[in-house]
């Protein structure tokens, strides 16, 4: 198949001429590589191990507002919708070496848009090595007729000065400033928080512009996540005050709409 494009503001003499495309079909550029495919009875396992060991951690993360917490290697970490739907937004330190923090896009690249069971959390470059492995989702929504997906590694997190540009006005009150806040508190600083891996939001871009957009959550009270550490980690989670995103950005978000996450750490005997 050929596509013709209408180039009317061409250049250098292509002028009015309309421009004549090949099609070929789609390469996967990174089409799951070893290191990105892990031995899932080796997770089944880990899991299990985890889960029948001892609770170390057991807390709620308020609505609108962020934590960190520690994690060995091999903790696993379940993040529940203990109220109603909510979206959180989370970032990746190694704990040893905060410079090492989790690499949204190249995760992206790695696995794909959305995250699920089995998929990893990459660290940047040059360390590139696996942060945490997902070994559970009670959602499992797969890609929908829009091409939406649910825990994604598009979007970056929302803050105060990309608020500040759609709606000129000033704000405290985003992922980013809970996180900075959190991040300050365990002794990192603004620098230090990067774009996130987003659980329970439900996200896509449209078909005819590529833009990105957001439904509602489909996640419910009861829906959880899980993860296991591959290294020592901190982690930090904002409850979105987007809350389940059914509201645009810039519009205000009905308190109701806004929930805490609970978070459990299990650490095998
Ligand atoms: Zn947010």
């Amino acid at each position: 198949m050929i596509r013709t494009v209408d180039s009317k503001a061409g250049w250098c003499g292509r002028g009015d001429k309309k421009r004549v495309f090949e099609n070929h079909k789609p390469v996967v550029c990174y089409d799951k590589p070893p290191a990105a495919q892990v031995d899932r009875a080796e997770y089944d396992g880990k899991r299990s191990a985890a889960l029948l060991g001892d609770v170390v951690q057991d807390f709620v993360v308020p609505k609108r507002s962020a934590m960190t917490w520690t994690m060995q290697q091999g903790d696993l970490c379940r993040i529940t919708l203990v109220a109603g739907s909510q979206v959180g937004d989370m970032n990746f330190w190694n704990l040893d070496n905060p410079a090492e923090r989790f690499y949204s896009g190249k995760t992206r690249q790695l696995h794909s848009s959305h995250l699920s069971t089995y998929d990893r959390l990459w660290s940047v470059l040059p360390y590139l090595r696996p942060m945490a492995t997902v070994v559970a989702d009670s959602i499992k929504y797969g890609i929908d007729a829009d091409g939406a997906g649910v825990h994604d590694v598009i979007g970056t997190r929302c803050d105060d000065y990309t608020y500040k540009l759609i709606t000129g006005e000033e704000r405290w009150g985003s992922c980013h400033s809970y996180l900075t806040k959190a991040a300050k508190e365990a002794g990192l600083s603004e620098r230090d928080v990067h774009d996130v891996w987003n659980i329970f939001m439900c996200t896509g871009f449209t078909k005819d512009t590529h833009q990105y957009f957001c439904k509602p959550s489909p996640a419910r009270q009861g829906d959880y996540i899980e993860f296991i550490a591959d290294m020592p980690l901190l982690v930090g989670l904002s409850t979105c005050p987007q809350g389940d995103v059914s509201t645009p950005v810039g519009q205000v978000v009905p308190e109701e709409l806004c929930h805490p996450l609970g978070v459990q750490v299990f650490r095998a005997k």
